[in-house]
């Protein structure tokens, strides 16, 4: 199949994070019939991992996830655009990789595997279970698929997910000298958290905040016993500096419940590709058994989880040829 008909076969196969079965039955069957030999690791009762190879060891892997964020938007075309879920995060990545791995079969280099994660866009629960793979020893370099723009990242910020909760005192509406607010308390930390300047770092530059979610009160007429607001902090440092600063912001008035985290991370560079630092995070940190890790993929994360998400064909070719370019590179240096 090419390219462009893969990269719409698999964006036809709905699989938002916790619905990666077909998808994953779809890639096994796919790879065992171009003669792969495809495992597939299980992670929940109906979500699997897929690897696939063609020799015992390989030595460079291609990775990216099979899940998507939702809503599932069915796959449409025009002469220059691939249009729908998935087109860019990350179908058309899986596409790309499996038509660069043909490539280099087809001239003869079989040292190459490929890896598909579930659950990239919640916990990366996948990438976590295939850490422990024995696999994962053999392999020296892991080029993981993002999009990029087609640049390769040598740096992406971390992400620490939180609550903040606060709790308080209910009463009449009318009487509030009864009671005692949790939802003012809240706003009161949260308008010290976003005039509070949070660490830079030179290489992965400014840690951002966003107070994404906040939720809180029982009715218009009680004063509000509890309210709490999620909050995901892009990491450009570890985090404990970063959970200080929350304490000594917060001053006691209320609690950090942490959802997860995953630390800024360096990259592999190699010479001769466009280079940047990306603001979004992967599977990387989560799969630290597997190589040193590259990162590059075709389309914009700008586009990537919106309703107009796309891909370039161009990028989606231009990708084929990176990859299997990347691949050659590294596995014409000796083994590790
Ligand atoms: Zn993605």
């Amino acid at each position: 199949m090419e390219l462009f008909e893969l990269t719409k076969a698999l964006m036809d196969i709905p699989s938002v994070s916790g619905e990666e079965e077909a998808v994953g039955f779809f890639l096994r069957d796919h790879l065992t019939e171009l003669g792969w030999t495809v495992e597939l690791q299980p992670v929940s009762e109906n979500q699997n991992n897929v690897i696939a190879t063609l020799n015992d060891n390989p030595r460079v892997w291609l990775s990216t996830h099979m899940d998507t964020v939702p809503p599932f938007i069915p796959p449409t075309e025009d002469d220059e655009k691939i249009y729908g879920r998935g087109a860019c995060d990350a179908k058309g990545i899986i596409a790309a990789q499996i038509t660069a791995a043909e490539r280099l079969r087809s001239e003869g280099i079989e040292d190459i595997g490929l890896l598909y994660t579930v659950e990239e866009e919640r916990a990366s629960t996948g990438a976590k279970a295939v850490n422990g793979h024995p696999l994962a020893a053999k392999c020296e370099y892991m080029i993981n698929g993002e999009p990029t723009d087609n640049d390769l990242a040598i740096g992406s910020k971390g992400s620490f997910r939180l609550l903040i909760k606060t709790s308080g005192k209910a009463a009449h509406s009318a009487y509030p000298e009864e009671g005692d607010s949790a939802i003012e308390t809240l706003l009161d930390i949260l308008d010290d958290i976003r005039r509070t300047h949070f660490p830079h770092d030179d290489f992965f530059g400014e840690t951002t905040v966003n107070i994404g979610t906040i939720d809180g009160g029982l009715a218009l007429n009680v004063i509000p016993p509890r309210a709490e607001a999620g909050l995901l902090i892009r990491l450009t440092t570890k985090r404990e500096p970063i959970e200080q600063a929350l304490q000594s912001v917060i001053r006691g008035r209320g609690d950090i419940e942490v959802l997860s985290c995953s630390e800024p991370v360096k990259l592999h560079p190699v010479e001769g590709f466009t280079q940047k630092v990306v603001r979004f995070t992967t599977d990387i940190p989560h799969m630290p058994n597997w190589g040193k890790p590259l990162l590059l993929g075709p389309g914009s994360i700008l586009v990537a989880h919106t309703k107009d998400e796309f891909v370039l064909k161009a990028d989606l070719e231009k990708a084929a040829e990176l990859y299997s370019q990347l691949v050659k590179e590294l596995l014409a240096r000796p083994p590790v």
